[in-house]
Formats: C-alpha cells, sequence, structure tokens
C-alpha cells in the first residue's frame, strides 16, 4: 500500500524539493580567485580539479570552491658543504679520494688537431668569463672542452647568479690546454700528467676575483654536476667523470 498524500501535500512537497535543489546548484562557470603564486615559467599546467562540498543548508549564493596547483617548487638549494682552501672532495663527499679515483685518470695527453681534439666542443656563454690569456690560436683554448663539461658548466653560471644576486659571475680561467701547462715547466712533456690535457677540467673563479668565494664556488660546482672538485685558494679546479675522447678515437 501506498500512502495516501492529499494533493496540497503534494504541492508541498514538490515545492520544497524545488527549493532544496536551487540551494545546491553550484555555478561552476564562475572564476574563483587562484590564490597561489604564479608559475615563473608560462609552461602548460594541469587544469585544477574543482572539488565542491554539497549542503542542504539554505545559503544566499552558491559556493564553489577550487583546488588550486601548488606553487611550483623552487629548485634545490645547493646544501654540498663548502670546500676550504687545499681541501679536495668527490661529489659524494669523499675528502680523501683521489681526482684519479674519482673521475678515472687521464687516458692521453689530446694534441691539437688530432681526432680527438676535434671532438672537443666550446660553447660561447656570455654569462661565463673566458680568461683566454693565451695568444694567438691557443687564445680558444680556455671554451675548449669535453663534451660532458657544457652542461655543468653552464648551471655553474646559474647557480653562481642566483648566488651572489648577479653581482658575480663565473670565470673560466683554464679548461683543455694543448700546451701542458699544468705540470712544472722542467719535467719531461711526455710524462705531464693532468685532466685538462684531455678537456675534462676546468679551473674557475668569479668575477670580479674574490677568493674568499672560491670554497662555496666549489660547492656550487658540485651542485652543477662536476663530480670531484679541489680549492686550491687561487681558483676552484673542476673535474668530471666522462670517457675521454682519447679513447672514442681509439688512441
Ligand atoms: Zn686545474
Amino acid at each position: 500500500m501506498f500512502p495516501r498524500f492529499s494533493s496540497r501535500g503534494l504541492i508541498v512537497a514538490a515545492l520544497f524539493i524545488l527549493m532544496t535543489a536551487a540551494c545546491v546548484r553550484f555555478d561552476l562557470a564562475a572564476h574563483p580567485v587562484i590564490v597561489a603564486d604564479a608559475p615563473a615559467t608560462r609552461t602548460p599546467q594541469p587544469q585544477p580539479t574543482p572539488v565542491v562540498w554539497p549542503t542542504f543548508s539554505p545559503r544566499s549564493t552558491p559556493m564553489v570552491f577550487q583546488v588550486v596547483n601548488p606553487a611550483p617548487a623552487p629548485a634545490p638549494a645547493c646544501t654540498f658543504p663548502v670546500v676550504v682552501a687545499g681541501q679536495h672532495i668527490s661529489a659524494d663527499g669523499d675528502t680523501e679520494i683521489s681526482e684519479s679515483g674519482a673521475v678515472g685518470r687521464m687516458a692521453c695527453q689530446i694534441k691539437r688537431d688530432s681526432c680527438a681534439f676535434n671532438r672537443l666542443v666550446g660553447k660561447v656563454d656570455p654569462s661565463i668569463i673566458f680568461k683566454q690569456e693565451e695568444t694567438g690560436p691557443y687564445a680558444v683554448e680556455d671554451l675548449l672542452v669535453h663534451p660532458a663539461m657544457v652542461q655543468p658548466l653552464t648551471r655553474l653560471s646559474k647557480l653562481v647568479q642566483a648566488e651572489w644576486d648577479g653581482a658575480v659571475q663565473l670565470r673560466v680561467t683554464d679548461a683543455y690546454d694543448s700546451l701542458l701547462s699544468h705540470d712544472p715547466p722542467e719535467s719531461l712533456p711526455a710524462d705531464r700528467y693532468s685532466l685538462h690535457y684531455e678537456g675534462r677540467a676546468a679551473d674557475l673563479t668569479t668575477w670580479p676575483v674574490d677568493t674568499s668565494l672560491y670554497p662555496r664556488l666549489c660547492a656550487l660546482a658540485v651542485c652543477a654536476g662536476f663530480d670531484w672538485v679541489h680549492n686550491e685558494a687561487t681558483h676552484c679546479h673542476a673535474s668530471i667523470r666522462a670517457a675521454s675522447l682519447c679513447q672514442s678515437c681509439g688512441n
């Protein structure tokens, strides 16, 4: 048996249902205010998902909630410890390991105009100062590096500018070196050993020169992707683990 309702009761019930429905209709066409910080870049962001909580309490205006995208995560801060003058350290924090232990031994001295020499790369980056103190055709050698060095150098330049609010630039005083000048001049050229000779090391300073910044500069170099750094007081020597170009040329 169905309960019996008077026609008046049915009308009241219908009105109640219509009024209740009106109270929970959400105007999703309205644009809520976005309160999160806009992303620094204009890369497309996924659209936020509107989330609404229906309520049967009578309201004078529709209630619309919107979950906005969280602010973009800032670049992770460089928390690598500073490297005091005279100290060297690998990217995994080993202060005892030698450079060759951390990034591999020099495989050969790359000679100018050799196969390996022609696989060095140079990226002219206006944000980086290249000292280029050598003369003649050797002046370009401060720009020449193993391809694996390009990205760490680019990252380091950005880190340096961010660290010191644009007041300091990264300077490269030496990179690839065909003149074998990283050994005592009295040593036999054939015995000279440095990762500069195959473009896997760079000597870095700040510009303007400020040696008090080099402990942090070396730490930033590790955060930028270098695998071993040595604060040599006058500069930060940074090197990278990568297959020698000598080997890729079959030397
Ligand atoms: Zn060096």
